[in-house]
């Protein structure tokens, strides 16, 4: 294929078109980002990564460098509950330091059988890193400041109309396929006419409804409230409820509450939004407003299609997500991996159009799912109904706060424990998923049950070299062989040879990994997820890598 025709355009630069440019761009795909924004976001909107999405980044060499930044390393990421955030404390879930995440992983099993654990850091600082990962890219060019206006697509490639908008230069850019990562209001969504469906405006005392995020400076915070550090403070109380999140961990916060109906966020000033913050915290403390930004909470919204022609759509542009358990982000992010190696093979040459359609199969199940536990979250603390006596230093308030805690802390360990959230998301019924017949373990938001039932995470393990069984992969697919007199598998590597499709042969002799994964091979695609396994090379192998390719 010619350059251009191996191109591909991408219209947004946040966490779902940085990443998909690190995935292209390592792929070697001669990949234009254009985004609006004069650079990466300037509002620490998420502050989660979810353990898979650290996981990818390790994939891809940069957890380390995610890890570091946000709190300091020796933070705890506690997630606290308090009448007000510098009184009573209802109800706590410690988290480990970012210091401690590296040593900490490597001696849990279960649930948290895992190559990294998540990473409370703010989406302002890990969009830095994208940034700067994609920019070491020599095949991606990345032009800040230009927006997409319009898009044709031409059956054969597809052209994209954008201005810079500070010199009002128009051009026209030309690529083989256009990826809308441009965020909620998404203009290539709204060209192409598909509609979000699900819950939109939904009334909840909090989290539901127009909610108003404040980040701020405040040096003294820390001084000010007496209880522990804490990643996030949620107050909960009758008058005022809030959630304040420390940035840096020194003297920044974002601190979100939800504004009664009634309450123009235009015509809010500094004033009454600093008077909010301090109802919340029950004392007084000076604060410096950064920035603040409105809001909606209360969406579960994913979009009826997510393909059409040349046209993909990801992240905020086809999901929108109340930010409990921190989902929107790291789903971005996995749509990004999903579909940044089916179109580099695509467009390689080693993987077929069936590839492509499987983007919208397997990531709107996953949409669909992960939108549905946010939703609950929001449901389990936005419905709770704080007593009016909470606060009062009486033997009822002290009975109320007493009850409370018992809810919060369970609803703390719900919300914030998620590895079945993170882990479990599977792609049953993809076409190019090879089902072995056996049935997966149930989904569950707190429990992940390791298993290499094909469509899932291929389950992690600590080799004895103290690496991780993802370090050992290859970077496109993997065969894994898991017996120290593994079956012949050089159909596999012919046939793989034969279709120009990268494939690594990886020898792990373990009898608790074979045990694992319940089979001697397993064929893993290069997102991590298991594509197929068996005792033996079927007899047509060919076969079977033109199905995993969608060829
Ligand atoms: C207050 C708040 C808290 C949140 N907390 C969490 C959390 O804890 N965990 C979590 O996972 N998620 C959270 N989220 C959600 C998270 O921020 C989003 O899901 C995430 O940013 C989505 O990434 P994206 O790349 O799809 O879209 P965006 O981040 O919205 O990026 C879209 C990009 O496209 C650009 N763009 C838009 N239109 C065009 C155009 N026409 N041409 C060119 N460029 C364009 C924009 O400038 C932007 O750079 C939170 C959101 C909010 C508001």
């Amino acid at each position: 294929m010619a350059e251009l025709d191996r191109s591909v355009i991408i219209a947004g630069g946040g966490p779902a078109g940085l990443m998909l440019a690190i995935e292209l761009g390592r792929r070697s795909i001669p990949t234009l980002l254009l985004s609006d924004r004069p650079s990466t976001t300037s509002f620490p909107q998420a502050n989660a990564t979810q353990a898979r999405t650290m996981e990818h980044y390790r994939r891809l060499g940069f957890a380390a460098a995610v890890r570091s930044i946000g709190l300091p390393a020796d933070y705890p990421t506690d997630v606290a509950y308090f009448t007000r955030i510098a009184r009573h404390e209802l109800a706590r879930f410690e988290l480990p330091a970012a210091g401690a995440a590296s040593d900490l992983i490597k001696t849990l099993s279960g649930s948290w059988s895992a190559a990294e654990l998540p990473h409370r850091g703010s989406q302002l600082y890990v969009e830095r890193v994208l940034r700067a990962e994609a920019e070491k890219l020599k095949h991606v060019t990345l032009r800040f400041g230009w927006r997409v206006e319009a898009f044709e697509d031409r059956g054969d490639r597809v052209t994209v109309e954008a201005i810079h908008l500070e010199s009002g230069e128009k051009r026209r850019f030309a690529g083989a396929y256009l990826c809308g990562c441009d965020g909620g209001r998404s203009t290539l969504r709204r060209q192409l006419g598909f509609h979000y469906q699900g819950e939109a405006g939904v009334a909840r005392d909090y989290m539901g409804g127009r909610m108003l995020s404040i980040w701020f400076r405040a040096p003294a915070l820390y001084r000010v409230i007496p209880n522990q550090r804490a990643w996030q403070y949620w107050a909960v109380n009758a008058t005022q409820r809030g959630l304040l999140v420390a940035v840096d961990g020194h003297q920044e916060f974002v601190f979100m509450f939800q504004l009664r109906p009634g309450e123009d966020e235009s015509r809010i000033s500094d004033n009454w939004a600093k008077a909010a913050f301090h109802q919340a915290l029950g004392a007084e403390c000076p604060i410096e407003i950064i920035q603040r930004m409105p809001w909606t909470a209360g969406l579960t919204l994913v979009a009826e299609k997510f393909q059409h022609g040349r046209v993909f759509l990801l992240g905020d542009a086809v999901h929108l997500f109340t930010p409990t358990g921190g989902l929107g982000y790291n789903t971005a992010i996995e749509d990004a991996v999903n579909l940044g190696w089916k179109l580099a093979a695509y467009l390689k040459g080693w993987g077929g159009a069936a590839l492509l359609s499987s983007y919208e199969i397997e990531r709107r199940q996953v949409a669909l799912r992960n939108t549905g536990f946010a939703r609950h979250f929001a449901n389990s603390i936005g419905n709770f109904v704080p007593s009016p006596v909470l606060d009062e230093e009486t033997r009822a308030g002290a009975a109320a706060r007493a009850e409370a805690g018992v809810y919060l802390n369970h609803h703390a360990r719900e919300e914030f424990n998620i590895p079945g959230i993170t882990f479990g998301a599977r792609y049953d019924g993809s076409p190019i998923i090879l089902s072995d017949g056996t049935v997966p373990p149930a989904d569950s938001a707190n429990v992940y049950v390791p298993s290499a039932t094909p469509g899932g995470r291929a389950p992690h393990a600590w080799l004895g070299d103290g690496r991780s069984l993802y370090d050992a992969l290859g970077f496109e697919f993997s065969l894994l062989r898991l017996r120290p007199k593994p079956p012949d598998t050089t159909g596999f590597v012919e046939a793989a040879r034969r279709r120009g499709l990268p494939l690594a042969i990886v020898d792990q002799p373990d009898a608790a990994l074979r045990d694992l994964y319940g089979a001697d091979l397993a064929l893993i695609r290069p997102d991590q997820i298991v594509a197929w396994r068996g005792n033996a090379a079927p007899d047509d192998v060919d076969r079977l890598l033109a199905s995993v390719t969608g060829a």
